[in-house]
């Protein structure tokens, strides 16, 4: 509840222009109104509208029409310039000055504040978005889907329509009127009936099934939008179900943009002398890659590998929202820059004879766990906010990784379907135990 003038602009039929002009030059009607004479000074004239507005205020159960009128008589009688227009040719001689809005004129008069909303003017608001994630396959993503997702939504019982609601006209807030002596306050609350949104309506819960259409080659993250799907309200459009795609791992296949990775290990015989593999695709095709001879065996274009970090550098496993807070901290750092950590360990903190098997990272430092790596696996634990970063397994720093690419096999371009990416095979070469690449050289 608040105190304060009427809401001006929302005096249903209230406003425009030019209304209820007399034939003949009727001179007196406005001092009828305001019960006055002719004589009348500028404060009678002011007490006889306080008293009158009052009266005749529809929200005390006056009659509009009425009210709207004395307030016109006032407006002109209480300026001094048309009143005297008034005086001399009636309302003919306000030709121009059309009545003002009756809320905006009373409210002057009691003092204003407490104005609610711009009138027509207020932009039409939404309501809320449903934002839901969706997983996809890459298989999915690949052949293009449609799932079937159902919601329910809050929709308005269009039977029962959207009434005013009769306690407060539509305006939401009641006003009251209350003399206290020589004061007139003014108490607005809100409607209780309708809860202060001057309406009522009924709504019910309505299940919908929408198709979500999952294009061919759509990226990860991809938002599919159903337009005005969300709750209703008379007062709002209805906001967006919005479906963004969660592209959702893949045991074999990895994708980078179009191009999709798989890895294989190899024997160094098949290396060496060519081999041939069947690869079912995504789309469960059975694709039959060859190679030839001494193919595999010359590295292509410099070593690159496009599943490493960076080339060559150690990759080590990043953990989300995990800590190892039993394995002590041998050495911290004020930074956070996981490039600035990394070559901590394997440069500065490994001459002091320090084998970091694990750093930690919270929001402003880094802790660096002396240990291997397999005790800092058994000894994590979830933590918000932390994130932990493992020593690779040493074993896959002696692979010898080889890619054969396969043109056109990859993921199907996002809005350009027939266009694909390239299919790339990563192949670990596997040494025999007795001839590994080191000791191969070291033979020759
Ligand atoms: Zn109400």
């Amino acid at each position: 509840m608040f105190f304060g003038g009427f809401p001006g602009g929302d005096f249903p039929g209230m406003g425009g222009k030019g209304g209820g002009r007399s034939k003949n030059a009727d001179t007196t009607k406005f001092y009828k109104l305001l019960e006055v004479d002719k004589n009348a000074s500028e404060s009678d004239i002011k007490k006889a509208y306080r008293k009158l507005a009052v009266k005749h205020h529809p929200d005390k159960g006056g009659d509009q029409e009425k009210f709207k009128e004395i307030t016109r008589a006032y407006e002109v009688l209480s300026d001094s310039d048309k009143r005297a227009k008034y005086d001399r040719f009636g309302e003919e001689g306000l030709e121009n000055d059309g009545p003002g809005d009756a809320g905006d004129i009373f409210e002057a008069f009691f003092g204003g504040g407490g104005r609610r909303g711009g009138g027509g003017a207020r932009k039409r608001q939404k309501t809320k978005d449903v934002v839901q994630n969706l997983k996809v396959t890459l298989e999915q993503m690949y052949s293009g889907s449609t799932k079937k997702m159902a919601i329910t939504r809050q929709v308005i019982d269009k039977k029962k329509g959207v009434q005013e609601c009769r306690e407060c006209d539509g305006r939401g807030v009641k006003v009251e009127v209350v003399r206290m002596g020589p004061m007139i306050q003014q108490m607005q609350s809100q409607c209780h009936s309708c809860g202060g949104q001057g309406k009522s309506f009924q709504t019910k819960q309505d299940r919908e099934v929408l198709e979500v259409h999952v294009q061919k080659g759509a990226p990860d993250g991809h938002k599919v939008t159903f337009r005005e799907m969300a709750d209703e309200h008379p007062d709002a459009d209805a906001g967006d179900v919005v479906f963004v795609l969660k592209q959702q791992e893949h045991a074999d296949f990895k994708r980078k943009g179009a191009d999709l990775y798989v890895e294989r290990k190899i024997s160094l015989v098949e290396a060496l002398c060519g081999f041939q593999m069947e690869l079912t695709h995504l789309d469960g095709r059975k694709l039959l890659i060859k190679t030839q001879p001494g193919e595999i065996v010359k590295p292509m274009s410099q070593g690159f590998d496009p599943l490493a970090k960076e080339d060559n550098k150690t990759e080590w496993e990043v953990i989300e929202d995990a800590d190892c807070p039993s394995v002590e901290n041998v050495a911290q750092a004020d930074t956070t820059d996981i490039d600035t950590l990394k070559k901590a360990c394997e440069t500065q903190l490994k001459r002091k004879g320090i084998d970091v098997g694990c750093f930690v990272v919270d929001g402003q430092r880094a802790y660096f766990k002396q240990c291997t790596r397999e005790e800092a696996l058994a000894a994590k634990k979830t933590r918000r906010g932390s994130t932990m970063y493992l020593i690779p397994d040493p074993d896959a720093k002696k692979a010898f990784r080889m890619m054969k690419a396969v043109k056109d096999e990859g993921m199907p371009t996002y809005k350009n379907p027939f266009v694909h990416g390239n299919l790339f095979l990563i192949l670990t070469i596997e040494f025999p135990d007795s001839l590994s690449p080191e000791n191969q050289t070291a033979a020759s």
